[in-house]
């Protein structure tokens, strides 16, 4: 039996021990935690829909007509008129042929992949996929082959050495959750088709930030793709409320309904949820002016950044990591910003490679120009002190 006491030391003492923090507040960038009031650039909450009035009124609204619980999984008595019309608003909102609603984005993951591979297929996976897709495909018991980030010719070679045994799935994150950068869908798609794969597109980051009408990433690279390309993205993130779907063509939609586990083995969601959903959805699709202000927001931060000379990563997304190196230094960052009442969390390994622990700053259309530039002047100070501060 381990010693579950003394693997904790170990890891507070490699500086990896994670901890929770209470917040007191509705969710938005001016948050108390933990009993101090924070500006916060740690959500992905980007266009402040989940504390939207709107919102909040459909969820009300939602609860009177179809109470709190669903009572069952979908396949039982759970499926609820709230779930199916958000099928419906989500298929046309993506212009796909069908959708449908999972509780979570990493149960939709896991779902999609043990339904489309499974022992003799292949997985193949940017390294810097969301964990979700990792899971899905080790749980699926598929071979996992991944590939160096964002290199279609690497991908390529895999694919031409893997084979012809088995079924293929290609699977990407559209915007790499903890670098913010971008895959480039087209040319994973070419490949795809060349190879008789799937391409399985996680817009958890671009939903309701990137494309026309906040469409995603997977919309406007993809939007004309046949049913081989299927779109997984969440509700939780832009969308501000809760769960996520997949959309794709009606057999694949039809094939997870018979055989995802993560779909049939859980009790739906609560059909007011998705009420609110509906409404946060048709904010989303109107939020362009929003849009427009993040993406200043972003503009902001890159220009004051660069000017400071912090080591900026290759994104024009709302997700602005900084590369700190140590997990003991981007969490003594972390710390000395939050002295400083602006909340930027640190990421560790092993949610990234080990020595590129980072300060994860991301924005939303309700940081007013002040909020950036009172962040840039304290990264000045706390980027700029000695490489490795002694201690915590
Ligand atoms: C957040 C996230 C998920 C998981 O979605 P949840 O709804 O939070 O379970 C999956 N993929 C990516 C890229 C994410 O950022």
């Amino acid at each position: 039996m381990r010693n579950l006491s003394a693997a904790l030391q170990q890891r507070r003492a490699q500086h990896l021990y994670r901890r929770r923090q209470t917040v007191e507040t509705p969710q938005g960038v001016q948050l108390r935690i933990d009993g101090q009031d924070c500006v916060s650039f740690c959500s992905n909450d980007y266009l402040g829909l989940a504390s939207h009035p709107e919102v909040l009124r459909a969820f009300h609204e939602g609860l009177e007509r179809f109470g709190t619980g669903s009572g069952a999984a979908h396949l039982i008595t759970g499926h609820s008129y709230a779930h199916e019309a958000l099928e419906e608003d989500l298929a046309a909102f993506t212009g796909r042929p069908r959708a449908l609603l999972f509780s979570t984005g990493y149960q939709a993951n896991l779902g999609v992949l043990a339904a489309l591979a499974g022992p003799g297929d292949r997985v193949f996976q940017d390294r810097l996929n969301h964990a979700s897709l990792l899971d899905g495909a080790r749980l699926a018991g598929a071979r996992l082959v991944r590939y160096r980030h964002r290199d279609a010719a690497a991908l390529q070679a895999k694919l031409a050495s893997a084979g012809s045994g088995g079924d293929r799935v290609i699977a990407t994150d559209a915007v790499f959750s903890m670098d913010g950068d971008c895959a480039d869908l087209a040319a994973l798609h070419r490949l795809a088709r060349r190879h008789e794969a799937w391409l399985l597109v996680d817009d958890a980051h671009g939903f309701g930030v990137l494309g026309e009408g906040g469409r995603g990433a997977f919309v406007a690279q993809l939007g004309d793709a046949g049913d081989d390309a299927i779109l997984m993205a969440t509700l939780g993130k832009a969308c501000g409320t809760f769960g996520a779907f997949v959309a794709g063509g009606e057999a694949l939609v039809e094939t997870l309904i018979q055989k995802a586990r993560t779909y049939i083995y859980t009790t739906a969601p609560p059909p007011a949820l998705a009420w609110a959903t509906r409404s946060a959805l048709r904010l989303l699709a109107a939020a362009d002016e929003h849009r427009a202000v993040l993406a200043e927001r972003v503009e902001r931060f890159r220009a004051g950044a660069a000017q400071l000379g912090l080591p900026l990563m290759e994104s024009s997304t709302p997700i602005q990591p900084l590369v700190t190196g140590s997990a003991a230094r981007a969490l003594a960052c972390s710390q000395a910003l939050r002295e400083r009442g602006l909340l930027v969390t640190a990421i560790r390994p092993p949610t990234v490679p080990e020595g590129s622990a980072r300060l994860r700053i991301t924005f939303s259309a309700q940081h007013d120009a002040d909020h950036v530039d009172r962040l840039l002047d304290a990264l000045r100070d706390v980027l700029g002190e000695s490489d490795e501060p002694a201690g915590r």
